[in-house]
């Protein structure tokens, strides 16, 4: 029997290589792309050996060729954190908008259907608390985190385009907040921030009075959430994440008691256009998709530790950590 053949973009990035783990898993043909500007192979070499993956280092915002036949696409190729908007801005904007393009091209081309990563970013500084996906956003599109913000807008607009005028089979996550192993030490997110900290016996530096909010959603309710999806036939937008709210400051406490760490809490500047309150209202997801999530955050946080706590010192103690605070802009 012939497998399935899909294309991950963005493949040896977080989301991106548990993904390929979990098509891996389900019998499908993987074909892996990334250009490894913030993905890592050490992701995904553990699938390298399998005859059903193939791995291609290519920046998708080039004309993407696949050989043969394709049945489906998942374009999560992008920069994923504020500290990687503020370094390479310009190409957080094209993976987002020519990125996607070819990514279209390519599903109306070989009949594929594709599902795209689009973000709880969507919504900017959200003044609707949770948000709905019939919620249309408060968006800065000139502050730092509008090259995010406004091609993955784009890509949306892009990808109904797509659908509607091409006829092409396309399907929308908004995916909000995510946590897990492989997440980047340094990506400057709070979580591995917060983790690599204790690690490492710094303080432990909240933004703002850490009273802004965010709901993390553990990955591998996310992989079942965007599994569910691609195989649904659900056109517009869907959020996905975990529901369960709560402040940067109670976070950080949560991550010195996870840590056993001593550590003090030190107050940093808020980013500028950091979201006050993130919160996704899931009803849609569990209506068409009968999704929720199904890992509290004490069992998620435990296993994304125990991730961490294997990284070796040269790991723990060699990435640019220390230079978040030059990217923030007052
Ligand atoms: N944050 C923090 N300390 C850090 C890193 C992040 O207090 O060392 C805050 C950040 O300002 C934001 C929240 O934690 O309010 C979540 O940030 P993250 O970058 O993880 O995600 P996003 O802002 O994109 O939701």
């Amino acid at each position: 029997m012939q497998r399935k053949r899909i294309l991950i973009t963005g493949a040896a990035g977080f989301l991106g290589s548990h993904l390929c783990d979990r098509f891996v898993q389900e019998g499908f043909h993987v074909i892996a792309m990334d250009n490894l500007i913030t993905g890592r192979m050490a992701n995904i070499e553990h699938l390298l050996p399998l005859e059903q993956v193939e791995f291609y280092r290519q920046d998708v915002t080039k004309f993407i060729h696949i050989p043969r036949d394709l049945h489906y696409i998942l374009h999560f190729a992008s920069p994923a954190s504020p500290i990687d908007y503020l370094k390479i801005p310009i190409q957080t904007l094209k993976v987002g908008s020519l990125g996607v393009h070819h990514c279209l091209g390519l599903a109306k081309e070989k009949g594929a259907r594709i599902l795209i990563a689009s973000t709880s970013e969507v919504y900017g500084d959200p003044e609707v608390h949770p948000q709905k996906e019939s919620y249309w956003g408060n968006v800065n599109p000139v502050g730092p985190r509008g090259v995010y913000d406004e091609a993955k807008r784009f890509q949306e607009a892009m990808t109904m385009a797509y659908h509607t005028f091409h006829g092409v089979e396309t399907r929308i996550a908004r995916i909000f907040n995510t946590y897990g192993p492989r997440m980047r030490l340094n990506d400057g997110r709070a979580l591995p921030a917060f983790i690599g900290q204790a690690l490492r016996g710094e303080d432990i530096t909240v933004f703002g009075d850490g009273m802004q909010t965010r709901s993390f959603c553990y990955v591998d309710d996310l992989v079942e959430g965007i599994y569910r999806l691609l195989m649904s036939d659900y056109v517009q937008p869907v959020n996905l994440g975990n529901p369960d709210e709560i402040t940067i400051l109670d976070f950080a406490k949560e991550i010195i008691a996870l840590t056993n760490s001593q550590q003090k809490i030190v107050f940093q500047p808020l980013p500028a256009d950091d979201p006050k309150q993130r919160r996704p209202d899931i009803s849609l997801a569990h209506e068409i998709l009968g999704w929720k999530p199904t890992i509290s955050r004490a069992e998620g946080l435990k296993s994304t530790y125990s991730y961490f706590l294997n990284l070796t010192p040269e790991e723990l103690y060699h990435m640019e950590h220390k230079n978040f605070q030059q990217f923030i802009v007052k």
